[in-house]
């Protein structure tokens, strides 16, 4: 990369420039430092983090670095070394994450800023802003930046009052740092809060992004995504990413992240498409894990309309959105999904059936209707079976024989999740200690109404999520009973791997269905409560076609 030099933009284009106030939060800092990080050119950034992020944030770099003249001009506003000075300047040609020329100068304006860099000669520069004092002194550094923030919104008690509990504040922070990681899966990352390395991601590729930002079981459960297309207005597109596979799934979409050319970007459009991808692969209220960065033709993307740049403008959106659709379905297609799910929904292996005749001994099946329900011939009655709600309650006995067996093993959370649960189910998370570490917990305390959680429940090898925690504490705290909780988690657990509407089962997994039903305690209701079979005798049917008697026949 070429040593930037560092000027003013005229007065046209920074009229053009989308204003907005610049730093309204601490995750707002990080976000321009990273960007500013990137630009530069690093292999490897380094986040640390106090408190909320208002006590310090710094963001040390290996890029470019600068040299002592540019370092001065940097933290002017309107100063950068990313648009000529004069132009028309294009905004839909940048391909740098900033172009604004104003981060360091806002953030200079509400905190004590220091940069410490060196662009690779003997001796780097130390600049300190303090009270709007500028201080230059020499500094050992070897080439790159290091910037740090303290006492951000020390003189501004309103913005200090609109931010929220320290954990809400640093977790958007890692939510930030976990959509770079995931956009820029060749640079490393890293992401210490208070002392502790929360995030890490080594730079060497997507898969090990999504290790880095979730755990080995999530990434080895995907796939990654390279797809190239030619738009019909001209230009190549190419889509990269990765995905997991459908049997990996989060209670809400944020888990589906975009980005444009690199910067990651909150689009609802690009999002959409991914979960058209996925299509009905993932239930209805589940979301799949998948992060996916789309680079149109160059000149057909705007940087320029947002004001902390979270989007952009697309001018071939319908072209892009098509594509990633195609993209991620390709994708899930092609990877060999039905076997890693194998394991979660097989049907092969036999529970402890209880002893009595099996209720299906004697059923032949006739085949699927819908794929939604098997037909299923039972003498002279017709039976209906509703394979998703059978599916669940195979799954949940056997859970449930696991658990009573092994107790509920716990997989670890690494790094640990801080999660906000308010006061009362804290507190019913002390009173009950015992039984959420029994129920394979791993919790504590973290003050404030949050939790640290260092562990799950993963009965079966299927992992709960913090969800299913927040869930738990809640009924504690409503007065419902130890022993519901623990089948009510269960039952949850069971649903997720559980045979989906549209899952076509051949005749033998449709018996074999059939068997393991018929080997359950309970084989006439689903786990919560809904029936599994349906039954129409043959008099019913008579009485349709008004056959009334064996007269007719
Ligand atoms: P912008 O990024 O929009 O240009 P900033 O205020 O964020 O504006 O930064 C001003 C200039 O300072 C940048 O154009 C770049 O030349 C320089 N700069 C900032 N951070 C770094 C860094 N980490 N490494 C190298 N140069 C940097
Ligand atoms: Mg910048």
């Amino acid at each position: 990369m070429d040593r930037p030099t560092i000027h003013r933009l005229d007065e046209a284009t920074v009229a053009r420039i989308a204003a907005g106030e610049v730093i309204t939060r601490p995750v707002r800092v990080v976000a321009e430092l990273l960007d500013n990080a990137l630009d530069a050119g690093a292999g490897r950034i380094e986040i640390t983090v106090d408190g909320d992020g208002t006590e310090r944030i710094r963001v040390a770099d290996d890029g470019c670095g600068l040299s002592r003249a540019d370092a001065e001009r940097a933290v002017e506003r309107h100063a950068t070394s990313k648009l000529p000075a004069e132009t028309a300047a294009d905004l839909t040609g940048v391909s740098t994450l900033g172009f604004r020329g104003e981060a360091l100068a806002a953030i200079a304006d509400c905190a004590t800023l220091e940069l410490v860099t060196n662009d690779g000669e003997a001796v780097g520069t130390k600049l300190r802003i303090e009270d709007g004092e500028v201080t230059v002194t020499n500094a050992g550094r070897a080439q790159g930046t290091t910037v740090t923030v303290t006492d951000l919104f020390a003189d501004r008690p309103a913005r200090r009052e609109s931010l929220a509990e320290a954990a809400a504040e640093f977790g958007r922070i890692s939510e930030l740092v976990a959509r770079y990681a995931l956009a820029r899966p060749a640079v490393r990352f890293s992401l210490t809060h208070n002392g502790t390395e929360t995030l890490s991601a080594s730079g060497s590729g997507l898969q090990d992004a999504l290790l880095g930002v979730y755990d080995a079981g999530t990434a080895s459960r995907s796939t990654t995504i390279h797809h190239e297309t030619s738009l019909a207005a001209g230009g190549d597109l190419s889509v990269d990413g990765i995905c997991c596979y459908p049997s990996v799934t989060r209670a809400t979409r944020e888990h589906v992240r975009v980005s444009v050319g690199g910067r990651p970007v909150t689009d609802t459009g690009l999002r959409q498409a991914v979960l058209s991808g996925y299509g009905s692969l993932v239930a209805g209220n589940r979301y799949p894990v998948a992060a996916i960065d789309v680079d149109p033709p160059a000149g057909t993307v705007d940087p320029n309309v947002h004001p902390a740049k979270e989007e952009v403008g697309l001018t071939a959106r319908e072209a892009i959105e098509t594509a990633v659709e195609r993209a991620v379905s390709e994708a899930l297609t092609t990877a060999d999904i039905r076997r890693t799910d194998a394991a979660a929904t097989d049907l092969e292996t036999e529970l402890r059936a209880v002893d009595r005749a099996d209720p299906f001994g004697e059923v032949r099946v006739i085949g699927p209707f819908r794929d939604l329900y098997l037909l299923c011939e039972d003498g002279d009655e017709l039976l209906v079976v509703d394979q998703h709600a059978a599916h669940e309650r195979v799954n949940y006995e056997r859970l449930r024989a696991t658990v009573a067996d092994e107790g509920v093993p716990t997989a670890p959370l690494d790094p640990p999740e801080t999660v906000s649960v308010g006061p009362g189910a804290a507190a019913a998370a002390e009173t009950h200690a015992d039984l959420l570490a029994d129920l394979g917990f791993d919790v504590e305390p973290f003050g404030g109404g949050t939790l640290r959680v260092s562990g799950l429940p993963a009965p079966l090898g299927r992992v709960a999520e913090t969800d299913a925690l927040v869930e738990t504490l809640d009924r504690l705290a409503a007065g419902h009973q130890p022993d519901d909780r623990r089948d009510a988690l269960l039952s949850d657990l069971a649903c997720h791997p559980s045979l989906k509407a549209g899952d076509r089962l051949t005749t033998g997994e449709a018996e074999q269905l059939l068997e393991r039903l018929g080997e359950c305690e309970q084989p006439f209701a689903c786990p919560h409560g809904r029936p599994t079979v349906c039954s129409l005798d043959e008099s019913t049917l008579a009485a349709g076609f008004e056959r009334g008697s064996t007269r007719f026949r």
